[in-house]
């Protein structure tokens, strides 16, 4: 039985570890950090400690074949060492590519992939030039450490450029241009061990207070726009010489043509809706890339929206009846014991029947209500 090693211990390397069960393999979990509930009992192996602590890395290594990433804020000499001593996919150079906005959008333009004009900024002096560039309206994001809109600030005049530079704490960060995009769509591509690529059908990304809030699929976008994310996917997956799992998000401007917007080198909240409706799931493929098995069919076998269960619909608890009572509603909670407002606790997958994103508003109105 093949053990299979993951660095994480949120809710992605929990569905991970369902799915590996459910084939067969085993899974150490190094969470990094002392709490770990999406995945306890459901790792065969939870090691709690942080990811600079040798006896943890000693232990990790021993027990596992190859490992993997569910989020890739693990710090790169933890990656490095796990990788010179077990394997490790994507490789510690992938991750390290988009862990980083900077490298990330470096990258990006070195290989002449489209995404917002953009600059990186070290001052308060490179910002006030890099806002002559891409401005009026923009973005400032730090480089480091940013999700779900954390560490963002929006700039719409150049007086607030100081403001925005102490927002961000003086860290490094990237200035980027403001895109005017009709809608978000998302692309899951994997690329295996023999170097083939699959990419999944293309969600299109609706968010509340910016978290993702509904992954509707397929995206209502032309099937050229649709074609061209893929293509993009895929020639990144490519050009990272990936190995594993790869999310890429977008932006669809009103010409239908796509811009990357950011990479991320792990399952994706966004591609959830493959756990009910593909005919492989995203973590089943992962597992595949990583371990060195042939990719699975990615075919879309109903069209699906996904709801995220975020923990302002815990008032006090989330109402349960109404997801039993929406027909093709399937729910996936992640284990969690506390509600943040911003949390993710779970989400619903709508599948079959009468218009899904219908009830997906509907069940959220109630949930919400
Ligand atoms: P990010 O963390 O970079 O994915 O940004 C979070 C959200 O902010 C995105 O999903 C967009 O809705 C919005 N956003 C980020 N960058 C831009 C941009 N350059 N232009 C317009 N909206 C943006």
């Amino acid at each position: 039985m093949m053990t299979l090693g993951i660095l994480g211990g949120g809710q992605l390397g929990r569905m991970l570890c369902l799915d590996a069960r459910r084939m067969g393999f085993r899974t150490v979990v190094w969470s990094g950090t002392a709490k770990a509930e999406p995945t306890e009992g459901v790792a065969d192996v939870l090691l709690k400690r942080p990811f600079d602590d040798h006896e943890a890395f000693a232990e990790f290594c021993s027990l596992v074949e190859v490992a993997t990433v569910e989020f890739e804020n693990i710090p790169l000499p933890t990656l490095e060492r796990v990788e010179a001593t077990v394997g490790l996919y994507p490789s510690s150079r992938s991750i390290s590519t988009c862990q980083h906005r900077s490298r990330e959008k470096t990258f990006l333009r070195e290989h002449g992939i489209p995404c917002a004009p953009f600059s990186l900024v070290n001052s308060l002096d490179e910002l006030q030039m890099a806002y002559d560039e891409v401005g009026p309206l923009a973005v400032l994001k730090t480089a480091a450490f940013g999700y779900d809109g954390k560490g963002q600030v929006k700039v719409t005049h150049g007086d607030q450029l100081e403001a925005a530079w102490k927002s961000v704490a003086g860290e490094p960060s990237v200035l980027e241009g403001f895109v005017d995009f009709t809608c978000e769509i998302s692309v899951l591509v994997a690329r295996g061990a023999d170097g083939s690529c699959r990419a999944f059908p293309v969600a299109e990304n609706e968010h509340r207070k910016h978290i993702l809030d509904l992954s509707i699929v397929p995206a209502r976008v032309p099937e050229k726009t649709a074609e061209e994310a893929r293509a993009i996917a895929i020639r990144l997956a490519e050009e990272l010489n990936y190995r594993g799992l790869l999310a890429v998000e977008f932006f669809v401007q009103k010409s239908g043509q796509v811009l990357v917007n950011e990479m991320a080198p792990r399952p994706h909240n966004s591609g959830h809706y493959t756990m009910n409706s593909c005919v492989t799931s995203q973590f089943e493929q992962q597992l595949r890339a990583v371990c060195g098995l042939p990719l699975g069919s990615t075919e879309l076998l109903h069209d699906t929206v996904m709801l995220n269960l975020l923990g302002d619909m815990w008032t006090p608890d989330l109402k349960r009846d109404a997801i039993w009572r929406t027909e093709g509603a399937k729910l996936h909670l992640y284990g969690k014991t506390t509600a943040g407002p911003g949390r993710k606790l779970g989400h619903v997958n709508l599948v079959g029947g009468r218009s899904v994103l219908e009830r997906a508003r509907d069940l959220k109105a109630q949930l919400l209500g």
